[in-house]
């Protein structure tokens, strides 16, 4: 309710043309008052000195010259209208006198002078009768110039913090991005998903006319410096469209409003200018999830963040407008923000594998002078972990070095002495593997995928890899089969299986457990939990509820005997588990350490490589491919 009462009023008081052509057309006004100013002001000056009374000699009374006519003192007069005043010569020489402006004032004067006999002319100043009503516009205007100026120049002030064009989004008109997806390498997918955008922008009626809902929000989300923003930009350069790109951190400012205020300004710009892209960078400055209690800024933030929820409510799909973010704390975004018809669509950023660093020291690399002998090959070996940032720096660093160094080529030993620097320098937050470390992990992963592939029950495996992120070591990601609404008991027992094969290849490679399976071991308890407690497929338990079994007994819970049945239960399904997975691993070592070794030199493995790799292990039928979200198992 209060979003669209919110949106009614922002949209009554701002209800002019876009942002931009109102500042300019603001900026032209104000430079014509100015300069109206002073010619204006000549204009009255002279307006005024035309029409100010005429004088002549000493100035009368007019008691004095009415004695004076009526003495027969006066030789001569002229009495002047508009400026109701008598000129001429008296005895004592030239005189002037000003009468009231009436028409019995003048009568008066002019019986005065005829009771005396003076000559008298009545003289009609036809230039006075225009001057005098001039001279009033002439002030009048120079009031209101005044006036709409000192209005304009306080909201011109007032633009400044508010406004759009002067401290607001950066704007790229089509065709100024020279960044394609050429200059991004190693998102692979995430450019696919982005070249759909791209397609759409180019050509929004072919996608309408099919129907086709295209999403309006696209979250870019991943560590810093992987390309993020890059890739954004690519989609601009690719798209050949308006982009307007804005940092969160730009909204959030001191002065409560302004936030919000561009925020419809941008909107607004961008509706005017579809086709067109908007990308917000840093996202999360924004949109952080609302918290109770107020701290300073907060409140700015959330009308902030309304108003943006609100702009993202405002326009339809078809309005070609693709409203673009990056973040890299996804986790911490208000949730409101990635519901539907918001940023429903996430691409993930990864930090790229051996392969995608290649690519992206090539890119870094073009237009540098490199050597023969230099292997960038053996660069990316040695880079795990690093971003794509970290890969731009040490070619940049290697350089630095050549030319510190007098070569006139990029070599070998300065890449691989600006590895060490940059692994060194202070600026290295990304994690480095030690070979221990990674040799656990790959044998892990590994171990995931080679049991599901034994395991008929399980889901399939599609991706395994040790590039880290966040807590886990490696991923492995399994294609789910059919969506299990009804899973068999022995379904559940090949996945618990999975889950613990990572727990099985460590122990198996070092003789004890490690501390790298932990939240394997979670979700496999959890899973055993729940087949016990919810599902009755304990062995000695059966198919009864825990829950409904709870409740008979009221507020106590649980009686002990069942507590502990429940406790033996889950931990034999782990241990059968467990000892399976273990099994599979010793019967399948080939493959498992063929697999393992291939992780450690590429990283990661996916598609008809991997399938290869697991046929020798498969067994049973697979259930097809599907759609929907994939699981990632750490
Ligand atoms: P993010 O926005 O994710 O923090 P950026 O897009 O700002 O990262 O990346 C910083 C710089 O690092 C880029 O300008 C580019 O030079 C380099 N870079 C990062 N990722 C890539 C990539 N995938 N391919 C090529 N260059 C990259
Ligand atoms: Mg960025
Ligand atoms: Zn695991």
């Amino acid at each position: 309710m209060r979003r669209t009462l919110l949106r009614r009023t922002r949209d009554d008081d701002h209800d002019e043309s876009a942002p931009d052509e109102g500042l300019s057309n603001r900026r032209t006004a104000i430079i014509v008052l100015t300069a109206a100013l002073p010619v204006l002001i000549g204009l009255y000056l002279i307006a005024l000195y035309w029409s100010r009374p005429e004088t002549y000699g000493e100035e009368i009374r007019l008691d004095e010259f009415n004695t004076m006519a009526s003495a027969g003192r006066i030789h001569d007069a002229v009495v002047l209208v508009p400026d109701s005043r008598v000129i001429g010569e008296s005895d004592r020489g030239p005189f002037w006198t000003a009468f009231g402006a009436s028409e019995t004032a003048m009568n008066r004067v002019l019986s005065a002078l005829e009771g005396g006999n003076v000559p008298t002319t009545v003289r009609q100043q036809w230039g006075k009768g225009l001057i005098m009503p001039l001279t009033s516009l002439l002030g009048v205007l120079l009031i209101v110039d005044g006036f709409v100026l000192v209005f304009l120049l306080i909201r011109g002030r007032g633009d400044a913090l508010f406004g759009f064009g002067k401290s607001g989004a950066r704007q790229l008109q089509s065709g100024e991005s020279k960044i394609t997806f050429k200059d991004v390498a190693g998102l692979d997918e995430a450019a696919e998903e982005l070249a759909e955008i791209r397609d759409y922008l180019q050509a929004p009626e072919r996608f309408l006319a099919m129907g086709a809902a295209v999403p309006k929000g696209i979250l870019l989300a991943g560590p810093p410096g992987c390309g993020k923003t890059l890739l954004a930009r690519a989609v601009a350069g690719e798209a050949g469209v308006p982009f307007y790109s804005m940092s969160g951190a730009g909204f959030v400012e001191m002065f409560v409003g302004v936030g919000a205020a561009r925020i419809r300004d941008l909107f607004k710009t961008a509706k005017a200018t579809a086709p067109c892209i908007v990308f917000i960078d840093e996202l999360d400055a924004v949109g952080r999830g609302r918290v109770a209690g107020s701290v300073i800024g907060q409140d700015e933030r959330e009308t902030t963040l309304n108003q943006l929820l609100v702009e993202m409510d405002g326009f339809e799909m078809v309005s070609g407008v693709v409203v673009l973010a990056a973040t890299n704390r996804p986790d911490v975004l208000d949730h409101a923000l990635l519901r539907p018809g918001r940023f429903d669509r996430r691409v993930t950023i990864d930090r790229p594998d051996v392969k995608g660093r290649l690519g992206i020291l090539k890119i870094h690399a073009r237009g540098k002078p490199l050597s023969d002998q230099a292997d960038l090959e053996v660069v990316a070996k040695r880079t795990p972990g690093f971003s794509g940032a970290d890969l731009a720096n040490v070619v940049n660093e290697a350089a630095l070095l050549a030319a510190r160094r007098g070569r006139d080529e990029i070599s070998q030993p300065e890449l691989l002495e600006a590895v060490e620097r940059v692994i060194a320098g202070p600026e290295r937050r990304t994690r480095v593997l030690s070979p221990h470390d990674r040799r656990i992990i790959a044998y892990h992963e590994a171990g995931h995928a080679v049991v599901s592939a034994a395991a008929p029950g399980a889901d399939v495996v599609h991706k395994v890899s040790i590039v880290s992120r966040g807590h886990a070591g490696g991923m492995t990601w399994f294609t789910p089969g059919d969506e299990l609404m009804v899973a068999a008991r022995s379904q559940l027992e090949d996945r618990l299986m999975v889950l613990l094969a990572g727990r099985a290849a460590e122990q198996l490679l070092t003789g004890e457990p490690s501390s790298g399976s932990q939240s394997d071991i979670e979700r496999a308890t959890v899973l055993a939990k729940r087949m016990v407690a919810q599902l009755g497929m304990g062995k000695t338990l059966g198919p009864m509820s825990l829950a409904g079994a709870a409740e008979t007994r009221g507020e106590a819970g649980l009686s002990p005997r069942l507590a502990s049945d429940l406790d033996e239960e889950v931990q034999e399904l782990l241990r059968v588990a467990l000892t399976g997975a273990l099994a599979v691993l010793e019967r399948h070592q080939s493959v498992w350490e063929a697999l393992a070794q291939k992780l450690m030199d590429d990283e990661s493995i996916e598609g008809p490589d991997l399938e290869l790799m697991l046929d020798g292990v498969r067994s049973g039928s697979r259930p097809s491919r599907t759609d929907s979200d994939d699981i990632v198992l750490g």
